[in-house]
């Protein structure tokens, strides 16, 4: 199966539908643990690349998601404004030129989102940070299109696995961002990140399935 540059268009559209929807959920996560700003940011942000979105039709994939980041950056703000900005250029600076996206090329991207918010957050697995979803989500759709599981099938795992990602961060004690001031205060609440990245990786299973 390929994805096509309209299949990524609906992917954002239906990321800022979830992200929307669960606005209040994020942003009470992260009034437990942090400044109870997150969904109202994402939210803002992911509204803001809506609007983009009809300048962006007639682009290849890589300007598609690169131009997402720059909006990301210059309106969500806090720390995950940056981190998701960089990760959705990174993705994007895998893709130039391309009109259409193997499962090859789109596992390539999501690697490089990935490694995106790795560095620019200095953070591992297990510090309860998005990264907590983002990293399971790889692992499995990596080892899904090894073992030759169609995209639809291995997008499905690597969005449950993110989920179940995003669970396991409740007892961990937050060792990146905001939440890290908490110290083991910061045991026992979801981290909203790690949920919002499960969102997004929700948001292209089920687009690619439904193209499929
Ligand atoms: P802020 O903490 O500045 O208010 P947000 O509320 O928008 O920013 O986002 C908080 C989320 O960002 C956290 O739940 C966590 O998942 C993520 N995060 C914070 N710092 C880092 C980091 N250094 N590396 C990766 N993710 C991080
Ligand atoms: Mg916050």
């Amino acid at each position: 199966m390929i994805v096509t540059t309209a299949m990524l268009l609906n992917w954002l559209r239906r990321t800022a539908d979830g992200i929307h929807t669960q606005c209040e959920l994020l942003t009470a996560l992260d009034a437990a643990i942090g400044d109870a700003d997150h969904g109202i940011n994402l939210d803002r942000g992911f509204q803001s690349v809506v609007h983009s979105l009809p300048a962006l039709t007639d682009h290849d994939a890589g300007h598609i998601l690169k131009a997402t980041g720059m909006r990301l950056i210059s309106t969500v703000g806090g720390a995950s404004g940056p981190l998701y900005g960089t990760a959705f250029r990174r993705a994007g600076m895998t893709l130039e030129q391309r009109q259409t996206v193997t499962p090859e090329e789109l596992l390539l991207a999501l690697r490089a989102f990935v490694q995106g918010i790795k560095t620019m957050g200095q953070a591992e697995q297990g510090q309860k940070t998005m990264l907590d979803a983002l990293i399971p989500a790889l692992v499995t759709l990596e080892a899904a299109l090894a073992a030759s599981t169609d995209l639809p099938a291995a997008l499905e795992q690597a969005a449950l696995a993110a989920n179940a990602g995003a669970e396991a961060t409740i007892p961990l004690v937050a060792q990146r961002g905001r939440a890290s001031y908490l110290g083991e205060r910061s045991a026992g609440h979801k981290d909203p990140g790690a949920t919002s990245a499960a969102l997004i990786l929700y948001a292209l299973a089920e687009t690619v399935a439904e193209a499929a």
